[in-house]
């Protein structure tokens, strides 16, 4: 590919980040709002916080503050004391949340990935997970991958249940493992 292409990559990809970001603007909801429920249905007990869904927005404390109080005021999400440090706090979803995520504005994108050919679908998630992995990385920011690709994770560990975390020296069971992670590093 010579520059001229890679230029049209990046206009079809500004193109359907625009597209995206105008369907979720749905249901009363901002679209960094519906990404703050997503981020909470999909991150583990470790990385379910403020100052997480802050580096993983990418965006000021100050606007994830005001998102989490817009979401904490329709009861979609609320604060839980944690048990060792009182002083902190996990944002949790509420069942209202979890319904509001039945009616998730993304689940037409994920529709219309459905019917593309498998090949075309494989290659287009590798593809996006490589690009972005290496954006981020530009910007020194976490990766926020999946818990069983990272290298703290061990497999059926004997301290395990079944898994378990040689970071945070946690026992992780198989939901955690499908789990995104503030701490996650990708294994080699
Ligand atoms: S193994 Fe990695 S991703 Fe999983 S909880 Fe530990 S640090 Fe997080």
């Amino acid at each position: 590919m010579d520059k001229k292409d890679t230029g049209r990559t990046a206009v079809l990809l500004e193109r359907v980040g625009r597209l995206i970001n105008q369907e979720a603007h749905a249901d009363g909801l901002q679209p960094v709002q519906w990404e703050a429920l997503r981020y909470l249905d999909r991150a583990n007990r470790f990385s379910r916080t403020a100052a997480a869904l802050t580096a993983y927005l990418g965006l000021t404390k100050g606007t994830v503050s005001q998102t989490l109080k817009a979401l904490e005021g329709k009861a979609l999400i609320r604060k839980q004391q944690d048990k060792k440090d009182r002083r902190s706090n996990h944002l949790v979803l509420t069942a209202r949340g979890r319904r509001q995520l039945d009616r998730d504005p993304l689940a037409a994108t994920a529709s219309a990935l459905d019917s593309l050919p498998k090949p075309t679908q494989r290659a287009l998630a590798a593809g996006l997970s490589e690009f972005l992995n290496s954006r981020l990385d530009a910007q020194q920011r976490q990766p926020f991958g999946q818990c069983s690709d990272c290298q703290y994770f061990a497999r059926k560990h004997q301290d395990g249940n079944p898994h378990y975390c040689q970071l945070l020296k946690e026992r992780l069971n198989a939901a955690d493992s499908k789990a995104i992670c503030f701490e996650q590093r990708p294994a080699d």
